[in-house]
């Protein structure tokens, strides 16, 4: 067989369905403890973070200030703006929140890199401590997830892998210092964070692209489109015109279809075969 089909996906074809790539940045937290008659004070991610020093973990009761979610980005899919808000802006740190709890009321699908484990964990934290409830139900395509699971590049940070599958890679980095200066009021500091910010966004969704017809359980977008005939990974509205022989599972057989928009691989639910009448002689 040789390989026709098109390497990227073409954008239209999930606009029936809100996905939201997004993408937060934090502060890091501030402690102060008494060790062996000295005190230690300083910048920590995580309680364990200062153990190779203190020997112990940060106890809570020492923390002077938590690491704190301070600004996010978000882009609608399909859309050309990169929206983003942070607790420098008009109404401070709540403001910022209920601004992402929007987004998210609005979101049906939320694309990040460790947006399971970390963005989104970060900011329902964030809703928790105001009180609030949750957003209306949405569900998350990790890049981290996709490409530890189904490829094995040396290294899956962002950068590395934009850089590795030829997309736009991100412009800075970030630092702790500019996030610093950025609350503290320092207005380049804040366009510098909004930049990078904004510049992961791009990144994720040009990777989401290019892992999306690797990516297996993509929620599926024809839920949201109505096409029965849908691609799960794209919203392609009708894949039925491109079967490619069989799937086969240990002992079933399915008519197989392969999306010409995005590549991805579909069985139908129709068993064409179930070899379940017949057994192996033991
Ligand atoms: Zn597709």
């Amino acid at each position: 067989m040789t390989l026709t089909v098109k390497p990227r996906i073409t954008k239209k074809t999930i606009q029936s369905v809100n996905v939201l790539t997004f993408d937060i940045e934090r502060i890091p937290g501030h402690a102060k403890i008494k060790h062996r008659g000295l005190t230690i004070e300083g910048e920590f991610w995580d309680l364990g973070g200062w153990k190779h020093t203190i020997g112990r973990r940060i106890h809570a009761d020492d923390v002077v200030s938590w690491p704190r979610t301070i600004c996010a980005a978000g882009r609608w899919y399909g859309q050309s703006k990169v929206m983003f808000a942070a607790e420098w802006q008009e109404g401070g740190h709540e403001q910022f929140m209920r601004t992402m709890w929007e987004w998210f009321d609005s979101a049906a699908l939320i694309i990040g890199h460790n947006a399971a484990a970390f963005d989104v964990k970060h900011v329902r934290s964030g809703w928790a401590e105001y009180g609030w409830v949750q957003p209306s139900p949405w569900a998350v395509v990790d890049t981290l997830k996709v490409a530890r699971s189904e490829l094995n590049f040396e290294s899956n940070t962002l950068d590395a892998l934009a850089k590795r599958l030829g997309v736009s890679a991100k412009t800075d980095k970030y630092s702790a210092d500019v996030a610093q200066a950025a609350v503290n009021g320092d207005e380049k500091a804040q366009r510098k964070i909004a930049r990078y910010n904004e510049g992961d966004i791009r990144a994720t969704e040009a990777v989401y692209d290019r892992l999306r017809p690797f990516i297996k359980n993509h929620p599926h977008l024809s839920m949201h489109n109505g096409e029965i005939w849908g691609c799960p990974n794209c919203g392609n509205p009708d894949v039925s015109t491109n079967r490619k022989g069989d799937a086969y599972t240990h002992v079933q057989r399915y008519a197989a279809y392969q999306c010409d928009n995005c590549g991805h691989w579909i069985r139908s639910t129709k068993k064409l075969q179930d070899a379940t009448h017949t057994r192996t002689y033991r």
